[in-house]
């Protein structure tokens, strides 16, 4: 852009910043329509025990399709709807609606899978959380072990002791409580020791150079080992072929999730995807 301006480039930044500027102002009008008509939906991707193949439950995400832009990905409009705040009411009906999806699960006789929450740092600090989580576990009466929330480490280096009372409070509720992309951030492990977690997710950027490259591998090896002493359970994602599963069971790690398994599927699949790919519960492998 700054040639095509006659090499200015003050002026070609200023360009640059008005339309991004603009843009976001665009997405910012757009998600306030959304949130009105309901363009959002939700789709979830199983995770499977990696030894059993047994199914655990799923990842709940967000799902966009805006009228004339089509599928607009989260990762380009939930950093937006964090810097607004408005991931905070979104986020009460994500939960509202995972909740919802949970009891039907039982009533069609899938018991004991449990539904997996993103939660932004914005929306683990709003001191509500708490006192909303607990209302909605009741009046949907679900028991808080068949959800678990995935914080990431950018929600851990918040102010650490409010967030670790926070987090104690949610554990009485019997909630499970993950970190998300774990490898990415900046989590100390003294941090990690102090924390009434449940399991990570191993960031799927080291499953995908885990083949080529050694020390991704050994990267993975070494997370698996050092959670399993702090025990923590391990979820690996971004799982895409038969290799990187048959890996991750020789070194034990207790979770997979990933195209290899399953794609996220919109809810109004769900029910009939499992009972066609899980069989009495176990994933079956596609015959290629
Ligand atoms: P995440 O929580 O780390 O979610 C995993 C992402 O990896 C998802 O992307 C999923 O579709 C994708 N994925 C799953 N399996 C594979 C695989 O085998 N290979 C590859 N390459 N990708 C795989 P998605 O749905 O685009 O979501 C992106 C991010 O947006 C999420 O990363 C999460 O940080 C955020 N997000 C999604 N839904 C929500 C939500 O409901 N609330 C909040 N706060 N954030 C959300
Ligand atoms: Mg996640
Ligand atoms: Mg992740
Ligand atoms: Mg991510």
């Amino acid at each position: 852009a700054a040639k095509q301006n006659g090499g200015n480039g003050a002026q070609a930044y200023n360009l640059d910043m008005y339309q991004r500027v603009r843009q976001r102002v665009g997405l910012e009008q757009d998600l306030t329509l959304a949130l009105a008509q309901q363009q959002f939906s939700l789709s979830f991707q199983p995770q499977m025990e990696v030894s059993s193949g047994k199914l655990v439950g799923f990842e709940a995400l967000i799902r966009w399709k805006h009228p004339e832009r089509g599928h607009v990905p989260p990762d380009h409009f939930i950093p937006v709807l964090e810097q607004n705040r408005q991931i905070i009411p979104l986020g009460y009906w994500i939960i509202e609606r995972c909740l919802q999806l949970s009891l039907s699960l039982q009533y069609a006789g899938w018991h004991d899978l449990r539904i997996a929450i993103n939660l932004s740092a914005e929306q683990f600090s709003d001191p509500e959380l708490f006192n909303r989580l607990t209302a909605l576990l009741q009046q949907y009466e679900v028991d808080g072990r068949f959800i678990e929330l995935e914080l990431t480490e950018r929600t851990l280096v918040q102010d650490i002791d409010c967030m670790l009372q926070r987090m104690q409070q949610i554990k009485t509720l019997g909630v499970h409580l993950a970190i998300d992309d774990f490898g990415t951030g900046y989590s100390s492990l003294n941090y990690l020791k102090q924390m009434p977690m449940d399991s990570i997710k191993i960031d799927k950027s080291f499953l995908s150079g885990m083949l080529e490259n050694r020390a991704d591998g050994q990267i993975i090896t070494s997370i698996i080992a050092m959670m399993h002493q702090l025990e923590l359970q391990v979820v690996a994602e971004g799982v895409e072929t038969t290799q990187q599963l048959e890996f991750l069971r020789q070194h034990g790690c207790d979770m997979a999730q990933g195209y290899l398994i399953a794609r996220p599927i919109p809810q109004t699949e769900l029910l009939g995807y499992i009972e066609q790919h899980f069989t009495q519960g176990v994933w079956h492998p596609q015959q290629p």
